[in-house]
């Protein structure tokens, strides 16, 4: 059987050429004068191959293109563009309307239809897309209907994108940002609850998980049991946070209330980056709902940006060895504890804290070994200490810590605990046992300093009379 072309063209010239010599070479050939039309004619002729002109009236080969390839069933009909592109404006503009081959207009005929041939049998439409066409009854007004949803979708779609794009300034307050999300979300879905998580490289935020209960509202229970749901692996130190709202709600006891859920996960190569799950009480069909796959994949980008911006915020922070915070880190703290100090009379004490006889580790257990200890003594501060005391890794085997709301004489007790935990520990490398002990000298602000950098000079100067006097020792300097 013939193989069937559709030409549109508005040149009648043009038309009439290539109509001639596709006849020639034995094809069936139906034309059309401009986009409208053309729209048209694929329905009513159901060809094998479009070839169609660039600017012509109503609509242009870009936009119609566009329409039949947005079109489940015209979508695989091959779409030759006929073009004298050649600004790279144009050339855009064709790779995105989705035409699957651009020919030049000034090719000759016999090529046009040996591209014509070659794409008809790369791309064969079925009879089922055949068959199919001729059960649509397309009239000319439909175009502009259709034309108008997809306008619609589209800006709806870049509202949604727009909306997302906002959130990357606010890339550290979670809450805000699922609220942000929810709202977003409520307004293209229908859930009853709806959860996200965020993942943190920071341990000890790592896992945060807020719910937005929509029209429901969960017990701490339910809520725990949703939680287990999303991460099954995950520790139990769960403090579920949700979004407030005044809402009139319905109060749900049991999660079988939930029938339907839709998850979806985020990942950062293979790292779980985010995860976000809808519950309703409600069948719902989410994989038809409109617009999924925008929030799905703006979302995507943001969590990508989220991830690498608090983990590159985390590393400028950390010290790799250690893990416990850098210096540079603490000198932004302990200038912002002094002003408080000054100002409002806070309280801060620092302590300055050295592994006795450090370079014999290394001498003789090699460097290995001395980096396991200053991995060990670090657990072993962050492990004892309270949560509101921050650790620093001031220098080489030196740990800085800053005590805030705490008066000198109570920093002695922790501080003299840490000593003894680390005298009695036993560190173990390669098989062999190793003995540790720390000096720490510690001080407290006083009126006199001038400047944040006294604080730590005032506890060096503890932590001196602590090695002078034998090591092994806590020295506590207090003001006058
Ligand atoms: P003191 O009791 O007087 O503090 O004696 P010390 O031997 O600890 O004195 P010193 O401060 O001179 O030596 C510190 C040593 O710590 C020297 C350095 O090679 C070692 N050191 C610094 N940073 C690291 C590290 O990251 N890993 C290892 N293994 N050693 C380190
Ligand atoms: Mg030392
Ligand atoms: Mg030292």
């Amino acid at each position: 059987m013939a193989k069937k072309v559709l030409i549109i063209d508005d040149s009648v010239t043009q038309l009439t050429s290539l109509k001639i010599f596709f006849k020639r070479e034995g094809w069936d050939v139906e034309t059309a004068k401009n986009g409208v039309e053309g729209y048209v004619k694929v329905y009513k002729t159901a060809p094998d191959v479009i070839i169609s002109d660039v600017l012509m009236p109503h609509i242009g080969g870009f936009q119609l293109c566009r329409l039949l390839k947005s079109n489940k069933e015209t979508h695989d009909i091959p779409f030759v563009m006929l073009t004298v592109l050649d600004k790279n404006l144009d050339k855009f503009w064709a790779s995105q309307s989705g035409a699957d081959m651009f020919l030049r207009k000034d090719f000759d005929m016999a090529t046009i239809v040996a591209a014509a041939n070659e794409i008809t049998e790369r791309m064969p439409v079925s009879n089922a897309v055949k068959m199919e066409l001729s059960t649509f009854e397309i009239e000319e007004d439909a175009i502009i209907t259709q034309i108008n949803k997809i306008l619609d979708e589209e800006l709806m779609k870049t509202t949604i994108t727009n909306k997302f794009r906002t959130l990357t300034d606010y890339t550290k307050d979670d809450k805000f940002i699922a609220n942000q999300i929810f709202s977003i979300l409520s307004a293209i879905t229908d859930y009853d609850v709806a959860c996200i998580y965020f993942h943190s490289p920071d341990n000890s935020v790592q896992k945060r998980i807020i719910f937005d209960e929509e029209n429901v509202s969960l017990t701490d229970d339910l809520m725990l049991e949703l939680w287990r749901q999303l991460l099954p692996d995950s520790a139990s130190d769960f403090k579920p946070e949700r979004i407030e709202s005044d809402k009139e709600k319905v109060q749900l006891n049991s999660i079988d209330d939930l029938l339907s859920k839709k998850e979806f996960d985020f990942y950062y190569e293979d790292i779980l980056i985010g995860k976000l799950c809808f519950y309703s009480r409600e069948n719902i069909r989410w994989n038809k709902m409109r617009f999924m796959q925008t929030v799905k994949s703006e979302l995507d980008l943001f969590l990508r940006l989220k991830y690498l911006y608090t983990k590159t915020c985390y590393l400028s922070i950390t010290d790799e060895l250690t893990q416990l915070y850098t210096r540079r880190h603490l000198k932004s703290v302990i200038a912002q504890e002094f002003e408080r100090a000054k100002r409002y009379g806070t309280i801060v004490t620092v302590a300055m804290i050295d592994i006795d006889d450090f370079k014999m580790v290394n001498d003789k257990y090699g460097h290995m070994a001395g980096d396991y200890v200053l991995k060990e003594v670090s657990k072993i501060f962050i492990n004892t200490l309270r949560k509101t005391d921050f650790v620093y890794r001031y220098g080489g085997e030196e740990i800085c810590i800053l005590m805030p709301e705490t008066v000198i004489d109570k920093a002695y007790i922790p501080l003299e605990r840490l000593r003894k935990t680390i005298e009695n520990r036993d560190f173990i490398y390669d098989g062999k046992k190793m003995n540790v002990t720390v000096s720490i000298g510690a001080s407290t602000y006083g009126k006199e300093m001038r400047e944040a950098s006294e604080l730590i000079e005032k506890a060096d100067t503890a932590l001196y009379k602590a090695k002078k006097s034998g090591k092994n020792k806590v020295v506590m300097e207090h003001n006058e």
